[in-house]
């Protein structure tokens, strides 16, 4: 396309999320996705990805890359700037349309309203210069829940979440912490902790494994919730999004913008979407449901921008530069390389108004230090890439019952988790006295149940099974489970994504270098958290389980990166200002989860989805006004 008013770099939750806010507003917009589209049929072989048979183990051997990451890249990774980094696989969401938001696990969870002002929580609790001396930087978000409330709405129609409502404000609302902190003024002022929005689709059924942890958390004295889940709910009648939208717009809070204020109808078409068949393969699978009952962008707003004729959609343009013209100060476009043929890359200009970058948190932050002035675009102060937060995924507690156990919990009663519970979003270092103890940040705790090891039965995969180890592997899957915590990252200045001095990618790019490690709070979540997760499994012991944790040391970076692009409203301090523009560069947008300045101890896709929606509804009204961004 010629002269569009957008260019928007990635289309997952972010860049999938906002490029079809902006054309259905009616902007021209084209999207550069650096992978493939993994969904099309193959002309050569229609039943390779056919979405009918729903082939979870072909999927598995034959997708086009077992790391998520393009061919030819990685990332180097080194604890602290006194060591030397060495390549490493990991830290990649997904490279191919729809990025994360196709393989992710679906677990859909809003943020709670304190998450928005952890440093006001922590000062009035005596806490905040401890953590400041252990070398966080925790600032208060520049917006409030309520900023994000009809978003997050929206949001959640948009992935068709399954949940109940009623049973999440139950859930938060008994836990001990929040009768700790519910007396607190900041804490209660903190934003609608009760939201009465039903989500658009029931919960998803109690698994066996879901009923297992839900007893065990019952045990120790917590909730149990069904997990929030973005999929259409098994057994529903096809999920219209047009009518879940216009739900949303009658529960709109605040002011409604412009673009909400349309009738549903003229915002979504009659698109339908079908149930998910409980195959249990979301975590790292590409839904082949019929008319997608995974939500994502892919099975979403792509769609819907497919049909606009203001919208342009190019897979295997891998972005290297955001152009930028120093005399007013303003990005130009992007040059991309077309990897149509990998072996045979061309070098190729996309010219836009408006630069939107939304390629997850390394990426973004590696795209921008390779653009603009020297020291990256937007990076005066030294900002872009710093402050990178994984949630920390290794506290972990899995029972396997006894081989004579008479019942089955394997994954394909259901999706990656089922039940999980708020009890320890802060965990106390007391937990024999809590009121003399202090609440730590911690986060969400989920049963999940065992996939099925055939997917890896190939020696393709790291970790892949075969022959005696395969067999072992198959006779304990469905007698064995687990429950993990999601666990809150505080976010650190020494925590960080830069260019790689050493190391390129195949086309001769540096490559991103990760500067992380852990941090006090972490050691202290890991130290006290460990025996809840255990508890969780003590009825258990006397039926015979076996009983094992792990502490998460070994895994530091998780599939959820945050930070780097950090919003706040000092351009000395953050890189992008509270509706997401970077704040040297009026022109470029950074809406993937680079943004957040804080992490939560939850998962990040309605965040993103609904702060694109955020985001895009702003500029819309700004242009629409007439100002000039
Ligand atoms: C296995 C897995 C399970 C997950 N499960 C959950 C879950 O259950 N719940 C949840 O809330 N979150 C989950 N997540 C996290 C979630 O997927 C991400 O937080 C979310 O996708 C972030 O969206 P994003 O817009 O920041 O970009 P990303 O998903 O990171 O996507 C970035 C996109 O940009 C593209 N891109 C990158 N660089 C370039 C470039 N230079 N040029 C062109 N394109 C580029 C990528 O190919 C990709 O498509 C999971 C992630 C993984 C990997
Ligand atoms: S569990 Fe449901 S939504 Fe998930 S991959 Fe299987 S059919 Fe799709």
């Amino acid at each position: 396309m010629e002269n569009p008013d957008f260019v928007i770099v990635g289309s997952s939750g972010g860049g999938g999320t906002i490029s079809w806010l902006l054309a259905k507003a009616g902007f021209k917009v084209v999207v550069l996705e650096q992978g493939a589209d993994w969904a099309k049929p193959l002309e050569d072989d229609p039943l390779k990805y056919n979405p009918q048979p729903h082939d979870e183990y072909r999927f598995r051997l034959e997708r086009p890359e077992l790391k998520r990451r393009p061919r030819g890249d990685y990332t180097t990774r080194r604890a602290s700037d006194q060591e030397t980094a060495a390549p490493f696989g990991a830290a990649w969401t997904g490279s191919m349309l729809g990025g994360g938001s196709v393989i992710w696990g679906t677990w859909s969870f809003r943020a709670l309203p304190i998450d928005f002002r952890l440093a006001t929580h922590f000062k009035v609790n005596g806490q905040l210069d401890q953590l400041k001396q252990e070398g966080y930087d925790i600032p208060d978000w520049p917006i409030g829940y309520k900023d994000m409330e009809p978003f997050y709405n929206v949001a959640e129609t948009l992935l068709a979440v399954s949940g109940d409502r009623n049973a999440v404000n139950q859930g938060i609302s008994s836990s001990a912490w929040y009768k700790a902190f519910k007396s607190q003024d900041h804490f209660a002022h903190a934003g609608n902790w009760k939201p009465d929005f039903a989500f658009p689709c029931p919960p998803y059924p109690l698994t066996p494994v879901g009923h297992l942890a839900s007893e065990g958390f019952k045990t120790v004295g917590w909730s149990s919730v069904p997990l929030p889940s973005g999929m259409v709910a098994p057994g529903s009648s096809s999920y219209k999004t047009q009518e879940a939208i216009e739900e949303a717009q009658e529960h709109w809070v605040g002011d409604k913008p412009a673009f909400w204020k349309q009738s549903a109808s003229k915002i979504w078409s009659e698109r339908v979407r079908d149930a998910c068949n409980m195959c249990g393969f979301c975590g790292e699978y590409l839904c082949w449901g019929k008319n997608g009952p995974k939500s994502g962008s892919r099975a979403s707003t792509l769609k819907e921008l497919a049909d606009l004729p203001n919208a342009e959609i190019i897979t295997d343009a891998r972005v290297f530069e955001v152009m930028y013209d120093p005399r007013n100060r303003r990005a130009t476009g992007v040059r991309y390389l077309d990897t149509t043929d990998p072996d045979k890359p061309v070098t190729r200009l996309q010219k836009a108004r408006y630069v939107i970058v939304s390629c997850g948190a390394v990426q973004s932050a590696r795209l921008l230090l390779m653009s603009g002035p020297p020291g990256g675009l937007g990076n005066r102060h030294g900002k872009v890439g710093k402050y990178l937060m994984f949630h920390l995924f290794g506290l972990g507690a899995t029972a396997v019952f006894p081989a004579d156990f008479q019942g089955l919990l394997h994954g394909e009663f259901g999706h990656t988790g089922n039940t999980m519970t708020f009890d320890p979003y802060f965990i106390n270092d007391k937990p024999s006295d809590e009121t003399h103890g202090k609440w730590w940040k911690g986060g969400t705790m989920v049963s999940t149940a065992k996939k099925n090891p055939l997917e890896n039965a190939t020696l393709k995969l790291q970790g892949g099974l075969i022959r005696l180890d395969l067999l072992q592997a198959m006779e304990i899957y469905n007698r064995s489970m687990e429950v993990r915590l999601t666990g809150d990252d505080l976010p650190m200045a020494r925590n960080y994504v830069d260019l790689d001095p050493k190391f390129v990618d195949e086309y001769g790019f540096p490559v991103a270098r990760i500067t992380r490690d852990f941090g006090e709070n972490e050691r202290r979540m890991f130290v006290n958290g460990r025996p809840l997760l255990e508890k969780v499994f003590e009825p258990y012991k006397a039926v015979g389980a076996t009983v094992t944790s792990s502490d998460g040391s070994l895994k530091l970076i998780g599939d959820h990166q945050m930070g780097t692009c950090r919003m706040g409203d000092d351009p000395t301090q953050s890189v992008v200002h509270p509706f997401c523009r970077m704040h040297e560069v009026p022109n470029v947008f950074v809406v993937d989860t680079s943004f957040m300045p804080t992490g939560f101890g939850l998962n990040p896709m309605v965040t993103v989805v609904a702060n694109a929606l955020r985001v895009g509804t702003w500029i819309v009204d700004q242009l629409k006004k007439g100002s000039e961004l």
